[in-house]
């Protein structure tokens, strides 16, 4: 059989990917800062070693041979989806010169290095020399890749395959239509207090009870674990090790619980990808060249934000666990009970920095840059004139006046890594958990876990309708076989909006 040559094939993809996500791990959690620069290079190459393997000759021979096998099969046959998902990234790899991705890479890595210091020093006009190369480059990309309207549409293909900017703009006039007047009402409402999340709290004991809460929300520690890092994240080397990472702050200790919450939902979706497509394309991501088993950064960023918020800040959850956080610290929240706690992890406060924005404000956040990057990518907005435009929004979306560049334009790492059309996932991402929490809580044994801390029918739940099918199902076709319906953002505006009230007393 071709077809299973095919997969021997695809899996020797997945194990560079894999070996390449090891290195990269070890980057960002071991490697001492001498070994930066080599790294950088090995990782290269790895990716590049990668991507030849996918598109060499001996892989095309098979892949029409395979086709030719499975022709009679049913078209939505793991075979035929496998076949069709191979071809698709043969083609997009196919169209973009070896030349332009080199150019890619070198900017990368030029960048962040001009980014940091420029960030640092809070002078924008350092950094536009290397924003405006590298639209160019993402510009010559999206030609290359090719698009129907806009050439952001392109861009996102990598990350969100099929959302657009004509798809996003009625999504994100629904948000703000919901979201502005919440907003706007608890601005005028007196905040919970906060003061007691501020104070000693031992590093060790902070990780000792996130990782509780990991195990108790399905993380299997048998095949992850948990390390520390200065920008958490969520890495897979097949769903057999999917390990995390998160930052603790010794002084404010909502950082490490919910980051490790955040990245347990990113993992446990890696971990409960179905073991029969392990080494497979319906694991690999061909497109963006990662080991990843999830099938948009969205539908990712859905669970992790599913156990960071919907979960991990609701009050159900604190009701039953809170007894044994106030064990673990009882003279940091020494006469604090669980309501008051609840309370004070959800408070509401526009801020200048999207990392640490609550949930009711942070597709703000996500809103004002996926705008921005479009115009820019566009040419309707110049480099010179993205700070101006940029404190406009932040104003009109948050009612704040951008003190520097550094709380602006210049706090996120993406652009100084070359990519554009990376942040949509994250508010999709929210409206996804909204709508698939809703879909999940009408079953009875869902419902009944939640109630009493047993976690595992939600898990068990998502693992039915999201987790096990990897890449399977566009991300459109999962959400309409789990809930009926495509990405709506209404079950998403109604959670917001009913624990807002309840905690502002709107
Ligand atoms: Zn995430």
């Amino acid at each position: 059989m071709k077809y299973n040559a095919l997969l021997e094939r695809m899996g020797e993809v997945n194990d560079l990917l894999c070996s390449q996500s090891m290195l990269d791990w070890d980057a960002r959690t071991m490697m001492p800062p001498g070994g930066a620069h080599t790294r950088a290079k090995q990782l290269a190459t790895l990716k590049v070693f990668a991507r030849n393997h996918l598109v060499a000759d001996e892989t095309r021979r098979l892949l029409d041979a395979a086709e030719a096998e499975t022709v009679n099969l049913p078209g939505d046959s793991v075979e035929r989806t496998i076949c069709t998902q191979v071809r698709e990234a043969i083609d997009y790899h196919l169209r973009i010169p070896a030349a332009l991705v080199h150019k890619r890479t070198e900017i990368g890595s030029k960048g962040q290095h001009v980014w940091a210091k420029a960030r640092q020093e809070g002078d924008y006009a350092s950094f536009a020399p290397v924003l405006e190369e590298t639209l160019e480059l993402n510009r010559e990309m999206a030609e290359c890749i090719g698009y129907e309207a806009h050439p952001y549409d392109a861009l996102m293909y990598r990350f969100e395959p099929g959302e657009t900017v004509a798809t996003l703009q009625p999504l994100f006039a629904a948000l703000r239509g919901g979201l502005l007047p919440l907003v706007q009402a608890i601005g005028e409402k007196k905040a919970p207090r906060v003061d007691f999340l501020q104070r000693p709290f031992p590093v060790e004991k902070q990780l000792e009870f996130a990782l509780k809460m990991a195990r108790k929300l399905g993380y299997d520690t048998d095949r992850g674990r948990l390390d520390l890092t200065v920008h958490p994240f969520e890495i897979s080397f097949t769903r057999n090790d999917v390990r995390i990472t998160t930052r603790v702050n010794d002084e404010w200790m909502p950082k490490s619980l919910f980051g490790t919450l955040h990245e347990t939902g990113h993992a446990v979706y890696e971990q409960y990808c179905d073991p029969a497509y392990t080494r497979t394309p319906l694991a690999t991501d061909l497109i963006g060249l990662y080991a990843v088993g999830g099938v948009s950064f969205g539908a990712h960023e859905s669970q992790s934000r599913l156990f960071e918020n919907h979960v991990g800040r609701s009050r159900e959850f604190w009701e039953h666990n809170y007894g044994e956080l106030r064990d673990t610290f009882p003279e940091q929240l020494a006469g604090i009970d669980a309501e008051t706690f609840w309370r004070a992890v959800n408070r509401v406060e526009p801020g200048f920095i999207r990392v640490e924005s609550d949930e009711l404000t942070y597709d703000f956040h996500i809103m004002l840059r996926v705008d921005l990057e479009a115009s820019l990518i566009d040419g309707s907005l110049s480099v010179a004139d993205l700070p101006e435009a940029w404190n406009a929004k932040v104003k009109e979306y948050l009612g704040l006046d951008v003190p520097n560049d550094r709380l602006g334009v210049l706090q996120d790492v993406h652009w100084s890594s070359g990519q554009v059309g990376t942040f949509c996932n994250y508010t999709i991402g929210n409206v996804m958990a909204g709508q698939l929490f809703a879909e999940a809580k009408k079953d009875e044994r869902v419902r009944a876990g939640l109630a009493t801390a047993e976690y595992a029918p939600l898990r068990e739940w998502m693992t039915e309708h999201v987790h096990r099918h990897g890449r399977r199902y566009t991300r459109e076709q999962l959400l309409e076989r789990a809930t009926g319906q495509g990405l709506e953002p209404s079950f998403y505006m109604e959670h917001l909006s009913a624990k807002y009230s309840e905690i502002y007393g709107l």
